[in-house]
């Protein structure tokens, strides 16, 4: 079974290092310029240069059974044109929905879920009034390409606006309410073609400037009762937009409620941890869900942390071999750059937290 992968970066190494185990091979399509050092040596890297025919870029890829997406910013017109040769998953209209931050929130509204409130803007007059609608403090978020806390504005002020509206260039945004939120959680699940469905136990997420830098799995107990709220969002939207792959749902806790951030229609950095959590890894079930097989087991193992190596490698001297898994992505390390994870895992979590403090205070020394 050959798969193709739109990216060359670490998720697309670790999806294409599981698939190896299932007897997969793989190729990966990438833009010029894009570093896909992380995919070395796991298959043929076809660079997508201009003019080029999607029949020629299929032959080129080795002409593979299933095609799927690494990131949701990818030209879903495409994906389309690839769904004329092989079985595209997600979907080119999954992506198409949730690449866009105003597109995704509508379609989060439509189906009653709550969300931060918001405006969409494409101009200067359309953001103040939004201000001005939604009040202080508010975030402005790029409707495409944004991730990691890229291409956001935090604006607490008219000082604040006035400076965003001096670089804007009216491009598409949303003005988003700023919540003061108790944590953040995120669920993930996969969906074959005929329906079948599995999702993960809740996550709980830290993140610092915008990048995620931990997860913990099973949340602590005061949000448990969330899982079951988050993993009927997740089933919903699965089920509408006739999803097939894994998807991850990002939420805030808000008091009682539980609030959509965003929807990933793909792997998530929040789910490195069932590689050593559970019998099943998100990467495994997304290949055995988009190869319409039997997915497999996604039950917790035991509590298990995950912290994201951001610029940073640390010593295996460290790493306490019986309670630790490192992987690392054959990225060059750059200042907050996702260059590899460590999992961490144990029967006790208040353990684990000390683990994980231990662990932290030798990364970020
Ligand atoms: P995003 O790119 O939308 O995932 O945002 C990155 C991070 O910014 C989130 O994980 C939150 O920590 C924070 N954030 C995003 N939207 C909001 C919001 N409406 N209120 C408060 N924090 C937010």
């Amino acid at each position: 079974m050959h798969v193709a992968i739109i990216g060359g970066g670490q998720l697309a190494r670790m999806m294409a290092q599981a698939g190896q185990d299932l007897g997969m091979t793989f190729s990966f399509l990438a833009e010029e310029q894009e570093d896909t050092s992380p995919v070395t040596g796991l298959g043929n890297v076809v660079v997508r240069t201009k003019n080029v025919l999607t029949s020629n870029l299929f032959d080129l890829l080795g002409k593979p059974q299933y095609l799927t997406v690494e990131r949701e910013s990818v030209d879903a017109d495409l994906l389309e044109e690839f769904s004329e040769f092989c079985m595209v998953a997600p979907s080119a209209k999954a992506i198409k929905v949730l690449q866009n931050r105003s597109r995704e929130k509508h379609f989060i509204e439509s189906l009653a879920i709550p969300t931060a409130e918001f405006r969409v803007s494409t101009s200067t007059n359309e953001v103040s009034e939004a201000v001005k609608q939604l009040g202080y403090p508010l975030l402005v978020k790029a409707a495409e390409n944004g991730y990691d806390g890229k291409a956001q504005w935090r604006l607490k002020s008219v000082e604040d606006l006035n400076d965003f509206l001096a670089e804007y260039e009216n491009q598409e945004v949303i003005v988003e309410r700023l919540l003061n939120f108790d944590v953040e959680v995120s669920i993930i699940g996969a969906r074959t073609k005929s329906g079948n469905l599995c999702s993960y136990n809740l996550t709980e997420n830290t993140h610092q400037k915008g990048i995620l830098l931990h997860s913990k799995t099973p949340v602590h107990p005061s949000y448990a009762s969330f899982e079951n709220l988050a993993k009927s969002y997740l089933e919903k939207l699965m089920e509408e937009l006739d999803y097939v792959g894994v998807m991850s749902v990002e939420c805030f806790v808000v008091g009682e409620q539980l609030l959509i951030n965003e929807i990933a229609p793909r792997v998530h950095n929040s789910g490195h941890w069932t590689m050593t959590g559970s019998n099943t890894s998100q990467f495994t079930n997304h290949l055995l869900a988009i190869s319409e097989q039997r997915l497999g087991n996604s039950e917790l193992k035991e509590p298990t942390y995950m912290l994201n190596l951001l610029g940073k490698n640390v010593d295996e001297k460290h790493l306490i071999k019986e309670v630790t898994e490192y992987y690392w992505y054959n990225k060059k390390i750059m200042p907050n750059r996702k260059v590899g994870h460590v999992n961490l895992h144990y029967p006790d979590k208040e353990q684990l937290d000390n683990l994980l403090f231990n662990l932290m205070s030798e990364v970020y020394k």
